[in-house]
């Protein structure tokens, strides 16, 4: 899972699949589908930490998960992003850049709401602790987040 990190990705915000993220309380940014297929085919799916920014905005802690998309009957990767940082309205259509920067867990099926509820506040934990250690730390400040916005650069 680890061998493709850290993994920059920049691309627009569409508009996803009404799975009720936001109602979770858990909104997720999705990416387009041509920026899902630049990433790695061997890209491991599952729960990730990292670094993400919208626009010329601040660079903000982030959870991510790549999965299987049920709407394209899991033929086609999803890759979605919850930034770490209450926004005042939605950015759809705008520049996610992302840096990923660790793994932290397979995929999984969850008994109900409240159990995945639980896992995700976990994930999150877990990203906020790891992203504070100074090798993680740096890559908030990688140049990436500063280059001119609208270039699409795929790791680099
Ligand atoms: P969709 O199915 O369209 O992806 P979601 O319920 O997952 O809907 O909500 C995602 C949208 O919410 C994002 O595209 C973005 O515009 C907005 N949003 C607001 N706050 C956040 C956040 N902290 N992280 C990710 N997206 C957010
Ligand atoms: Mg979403």
């Amino acid at each position: 899972a680890m061998r493709h990190l850290p993994y920059f990705c920049r691309g627009e915000v569409v508009k996803g699949f009404g799975r009720g993220s936001r109602e979770l309380g858990i909104p997720t940014a999705n990416f387009s589908e041509q920026v899902v297929e630049s990433f790695p085919s061997d890209i491991s799916t599952g729960i990730y930490y990292g670094w993400a920014c919208v626009g010329n905005g601040d660079v903000h802690k982030m959870v991510l998960s790549v999965g299987w998309n049920p709407f394209y009957k899991n033929t086609k990767k999803s890759v979605e992003t919850h930034i770490i940082h209450t926004f005042k309205e939605d950015f759809y259509g705008e520049i996610l850049s992302i840096v990923i920067v660790g793994y932290i867990r397979p995929e999984k099926n969850f008994d109900s709401l409240e159990a995945l509820i639980s896992a995700i506040q976990e994930d999150i934990e877990e990203a906020k602790r790891q992203l504070d250690l100074p090798e993680h730390l740096k890559l908030k400040e990688d140049n990436f987040f500063h280059l001119p916005e609208g270039k699409i650069v795929n790791n680099h």
